[in-house]
């Protein structure tokens, strides 16, 4: 499938579509809107960051859009499950967007807040209910919303969700469902127990399986510099320029941090260009045909651009940030290394990005080694995180705001980190490694915490 023009959806959401600036549909998006279209259940294996959001929230949106229903009070005809609130949040503005040009309503619901609000707009009527499975079935108890006139049912992130102990949550949202309904259901993982439910709920599902393609992570070396994200630009700029370096690709988490990191390195004098979905597809590829043809010599990328990069003699790939899923980095790693060259790999890990690091190294099976080359040292009284390379104070070297944070898409329902906070800690701090105690502890942490947002 070459673009979304293909695909059998209405015209307001096509032209949703366009104004978010996608041309071309992501593979799990190809897989899975014409299945949901033709009213299939589906089982997607996908991860977040792949474009999954939009493939089950296109067929829900074209469905109910087609047919322009009525609201009836406390009874949606669409229902998305999310493990976390940042998930719910992120899902329920992607719907709004695309729905833009759709009488539809919609409403996110998550605990943590008074339920005032949510069950007001339940109770006015909503098309589609996007939650997290402890407030719904507060909810269902106290009789303010009903299921039984569901027509869709989407799972996100069901593996997180069994994570998080949601599990008997999950099972008892299903029971209260109508039979007839389409469902859409994704993991990012499919332990025996996430099966066993999806064989459950989906009845005769087509199957979409997007995991991310298999690297022989061994032939590239992997190296780790331990820096405090202050620390990261020039650190990359003065990697960017050792003079092993030949072509790169550097990975940052967010749209908005590919721009900023192309632009520091821009006036550091090196030669990047940002590549993300933010882009049109004719600046894609214009982009992707200069680093082809060599005219470019740093992209800088976001997961879901990076899909498209198929670039031999790639002699390095940096991670500005790791990513917070583990699959993600041998996907971004891979695109060094290709066609059996050599590559390397250095990822730069602030403090609070160590747990991703220890989920890689859980799935790579191996430690990945310190690089040997160290960030400079942070000045002692640092006024300010936004020093460019002229030393001029520049507004895209800080963090974003935290309003801008929460509004972002790019981060969804990801372990608190990096992408959330600025990472403040020293250098001697980044050096040390946690102990097995401490990694274990991290863990629990974030779990807690997700039961909280929860
Ligand atoms: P998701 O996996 O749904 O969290 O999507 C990851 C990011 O990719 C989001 O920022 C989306 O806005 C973006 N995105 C989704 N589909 C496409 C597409 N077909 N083209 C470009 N960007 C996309």
């Amino acid at each position: 499938m070459d673009t979304f023009d293909a695909l059998d959806l209405i015209s307001p959401i096509k032209k949703a579509i366009r104004e978010e600036g996608y041309t071309t549909p992501s593979p799990v998006q190809a897989a899975t809107i014409p299945a949901g279209l033709a009213g299939r259940d589906v089982l997607g294996c996908a991860q977040t960051g792949t474009g999954k959001t939009a493939a089950f929230a296109l067929p829900i949106l074209d469905l109910l859009g087609r047919q322009a229903p009525k609201t009836v009070s406390k009874r949606p005809l669409a229902l998305v499950l999310a493990p976390t609130r940042e998930l719910a949040i992120q899902i329920s503005e992607s719907f709004a967007a695309y729905g833009r040009h759709l009488p539809l309503k919609e409403v996110v619901i998550y605990g943590g807040v008074g339920q005032g609000r949510q069950a007001k707009a339940i109770a006015d009527g909503v098309h589609i209910v996007i939650a997290t499975p402890g407030r719904l079935i507060d909810l269902m108890q106290q009789e303010l919303i009903y299921l039984n006139r569901l027509q869709c049912f989407v799972v996100d992130e069901a593996d997180r969700m069994m994570d998080m102990g949601f599990l008997p949550d999950l099972k008892r949202i299903m029971k209260a469902l109508p039979v007839r309904k389409q469902s859409l259901f994704f993991s990012a993982t499919m332990p025996k127990k996430i099966v066993q439910l999806a064989e459950q709920l989906l009845h005769r599902p087509v199957s979409v399986d997007i995991t991310p393609e298999k690297t022989n992570v061994e032939l590239i070396d992997q190296r780790v510099i331990f820096a405090a994200f202050r620390q990261k630009k020039p650190l990359l700029a003065k990697l960017l320029t050792a003079g092993d370096v030949g072509q790169a690709i550097v990975f940052t988490r967010t749209r908005r941090g590919a721009n900023a990191v192309a632009e520091y390195l821009r006036k550091a004098k090196i030669d990047a260009q940002p590549i993300h979905g933010n882009l049109s597809q004719n600046a894609r590829q214009r982009v992707l045909d200069a680093f082809r043809a060599d005219k470019v010599q740093v992209l800088v990328a976001t997961d879901l651009a990076s899909r498209g990069i198929d670039v031999d003699n790639i002699s390095h790939v940096f991670n500005f940030e790791l990513p917070a899923e583990a699959e993600a980095y041998v996907h971004r790693i891979g695109r060094t290394g290709r066609a059996g060259a050599r590559g390397i790999a250095i990822s730069l890990c602030s403090e609070d990005e160590r747990p991703y690091l220890a989920d890689i190294e859980k799935l790579i099976g191996f430690e990945i080694l310190p690089d040997g080359r160290e960030p400079e040292p942070l000045p002692k009284a640092a006024p300010s995180a936004g020093k460019t390379p002229g030393g001029k104070e520049s507004q895209s070297e800080n963090r974003p705001s935290k309003n801008r944070r929460r509004r972002r898409k790019g981060s969804r329902g990801r372990k608190p980190g990096a992408d959330d906070k600025q990472t403040e800690s020293s250098s001697d701090d980044a050096k040390r490694r946690p102990t097995a105690a401490e990694r274990k502890s991290a863990r629990n942490r974030r779990r807690r915490k997700r039961k909280d947002d929860e």
